[in-house]
């Protein structure tokens, strides 16, 4: 008998003993590979030895001491890490405990911000439908997740919400990606204008959206056209790299393949690696120096904030990340993932879509391929490919039920960004096996 509150009452979970590499096994002696890295955490693999080393020596010095007494070696040097690696402009790093706390704390910044420029009047949060930024209450409120905000609603606070980049069926069958960009730039514009640009606060999105959707990127152009809107009404862009940052898409950063800074970035799930529970927010210069020249403080904080044994590992889970060879192997087994799902998987009449970048990929499936429709919900497909996949040991991160009235199922894959070519295949033929066998 339990005594957790697991996140499923009833079904009876496997006790995860021990992993290395790609691979978790459980006390009964059975072996997972790992193809999702959890829900996208797990980064550089399991029990990576320069990791351990890291955590080791920081534990072995300093365990704790709170930021409102001292700074730590460990934490300065992550955020200095950190500011080195991303965009330009993004130059100060405020450590948390994982995503959620990362998206709070990057709203109220941006809440802080026009506050301490004059401009209390700003307010407005726009997110985007169909997104996930966590599951406290604000950020609960951020995403557009209509199935999992559904009971909440009644003590969420009040958000806006446009349309996602969703090309795959949203996009208009002549509908060039260009127009297609313009259209839902022209959308968030719209929204901006209904509001009132002056109170508006903050555009929110994930570059690549992860748990929502499965891995969908925006088409070309579309985050320059949403820069230039958020700039020319002075609204703050917030991306939430929670899931798709810190190497998943095969550069460190997921915007950077968009070609856009934001003004306020939140990472966390790779960040850590799975080694520590860990976030960060990255915020430019002028949001940093409002605080500074204003107020003198950031009017927020939770007790493990810039924690040392969190920012010693993630420190090293993100050197090993930076390293070219790294990201080569994700680029090269990213690749190699989406072929292959290509040529095993592109035929099928239940699979719409096969997508993603690096070793972010999601498999989207449908009732019928020429219309797209979803299956019935009540056929419960996601959940049945997450139990025919752990039959077969393979751990992938499956979602679904109708959402918002037009999606339905997807698999998502992230496997760790250390994974070979044979076990790249192997997460192809299971994968293929458990699709095949829950439909
Ligand atoms: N933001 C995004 C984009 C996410 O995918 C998630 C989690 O899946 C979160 C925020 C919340 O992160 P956490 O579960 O660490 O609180």
């Amino acid at each position: 008998m339990t005594r957790i509150l697991h996140r499923s009452i009833g079904p009876t979970l496997p006790h995860a003993a021990s992993a290395q590499g790609v691979y978790i096994t459980d006390t009964a002696g059975h072996r997972y590979l790992d193809a999702s890295g959890g829900a996208a955490v797990t980064s550089v693999g399991h029990a990576h030895p320069e990791v351990l080393a890291a955590m080791r020596a920081q534990i072995d010095n300093l365990c704790y001491a709170h930021t409102s007494f001292f700074t730590t070696d460990a934490a300065e040097a992550l955020a200095e890490k950190l500011v080195n690696l991303a965009p330009e402009g993004l130059n100060y790093v405020y450590l948390v405990s994982g995503g959620s706390e990362a998206v709070e704390a990057a709203l109220k910044m941006a809440r802080q911000y026009f506050v301490e420029i004059g401009a209390p009047q700003r307010r407005h949060i726009i997110a985007r439908r169909q997104s996930y930024h966590g599951n406290t209450i604000g950020a609960l409120a951020t995403g557009g997740n209509a199935m999992r905000r559904k009971q909440f609603q009644p003590i969420l606070p009040e958000t806006h919400h446009v349309s996602p980049c969703y090309a795959y069926r949203e996009k208009g069958a002549d509908e060039s990606p260009e127009a297609y960009a313009i259209r839902l730039a022209d959308e968030l514009e719209a929204k901006i204008l209904e509001l009132g640009p002056e109170e508006v606060m903050a555009f929110v999105a994930e570059p690549v959206v992860g748990a929502t959707l499965g891995a969908v990127a925006s088409v070309a152009d579309y985050f320059k056209r949403v820069r230039a809107i958020c700039d020319k009404y002075g609204v703050l862009l917030i991306l939430d790299e929670v899931m798709c940052g810190m190497g998943r898409t095969g550069t460190v950063f997921a915007c950077e393949q968009d070609n856009v800074i934001p003004d306020i970035v939140t990472i966390a799930k790779g960040l850590g690696g799975g080694y520590q529970p860990i976030g960060a927010v990255m915020l430019s210069g002028k949001i940093y120096d409002s605080f500074a020249n204003g107020s003198g403080l950031f009017q927020h904080g939770h007790t493990y904030i810039g924690h040392p044994v969190a920012a010693a590992t993630a420190n090293k889970v993100v050197e090993i990340i930076a390293r070219p060879e790294t990201l080569a192997n994700v680029n090269a087994m990213g690749a190699r993932l989406q072929n292959g799902l290509e040529a095993v998987l592109g035929a099928s009449p239940y699979v719409g879509d096969i997508r993603g970048r690096g070793l972010f990929r999601g498999i989207e499936l449908v009732a019928d391929r020429d219309t797209k429709a979803p299956f019935d919900p009540s056929r419960k497909i996601h959940a049945k490919i997450k139990r025919h996949a752990m039959a077969r040991g393979l751990i992938s991160y499956p979602m679904g039920g109708t959402i918002d009235g037009i999606h339905g199922d997807h698999i998502l894959l992230a496997p760790p960004y250390i994974i070979e070519a044979d076990d790249v295949d192997l997460i192809i033929e299971r994968i293929a096996d458990a699709i095949n066998a829950a439909i």
